[in-house]
């Protein structure tokens, strides 16, 4: 039996936030805050079932929807920061501690999930897990999602791969060690309807311009990237009328 079914009926959410206007309630001394627009409940009874409302299908994010992800950690200074920034804004993100980083800073991921934040798992100790032997994979996954759990009392089905390594047996591994969803490093929008286990993210650095923010988190590219993909589409175009 896959873990992920045991805990089919809890409710495991993915925090959303959207533009301010559309934020349920003020943001106190922030009334630029980023907001959270509303807490997604992922079904993890064996289906996709993701984003679904009253048993109808919906798209997961609508426009201008975002999930924050945080990958590593927790460290102190770091983590602590990405909350005190979270907090300010009213939003809510997910974090995918390194395990046996978490035991070494317990307090750090107690304060984490005091803050309503998602916890998932990012393997025992980050390796690369198409490098390493299966069983080794299995492990890294079983065990930081078993420490995880049992520190915070509550279900952890949600993955990031290290590195972004998986193929299809460490994608198969993570299924069997009970994770419902997983994100890799491959950039782009994920939508509704793709593999779970293989969901895409836009990376957003300090050095991003706000021009690229707003181009990366609708189209997962650069400005330069998406006018450069712009102009081989319209190459291609052009040629196929010649
Ligand atoms: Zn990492």
């Amino acid at each position: 039996m896959r873990l992920g079914t045991a805990i089919s009926v809890s409710v495991i959410a993915f925090a959303a936030f959207t533009a301010p206007a559309a934020a349920q309630s003020p943001c106190p001394g922030n009334p630029n805050a980023l907001g959270l627009a509303r807490t997604v409940e992922v079904d993890t009874t064996g289906g996709p079932g993701f984003g679904f409302e009253q048993y109808k299908a919906h798209d997961f994010l609508v426009l201008n929807e975002v999930v924050l992800t945080f990958d590593d950690g927790p460290w102190p200074g770091n983590t602590t920061a990405v909350l005190a920034a979270l907090a300010h804004h009213c939003t809510k993100a997910t974090f995918f501690p390194v395990g046996k980083h978490a035991l070494w800073h317990p307090e750090i991921l107690k304060q984490v999930a005091a803050g309503g934040h998602t916890i998932g798992g990012h393997t025992w100790s980050h390796p690369r897990l198409c490098a390493v032997h299966p069983d080794e994979a299995r492990y890294e996954l079983a065990t930081s999602r078993d420490v995880l759990e049992q520190s915070l009392g509550r279900p952890v089905v949600h993955l990031a791969y290290p590195f972004g390594s998986v193929n299809a047996t460490v994608r198969t591994l993570a299924a069997e060690t009970g994770y419902s969803t997983a994100c890799t490093t491959e950039i782009g929008v994920s939508a509704s309807g793709e593999d779970l286990l293989m969901l895409r993210r836009v990376p957003i650095t300090g050095h991003d311009s706000l021009m690229d923010f707003v181009c990366r988190v609708r189209t997962g590219l650069t400005v330069v990237q998406a006018a450069k993909a712009l102009a081989r589409r319209t190459q291609e175009m052009v040629a196929s009328w010649v």
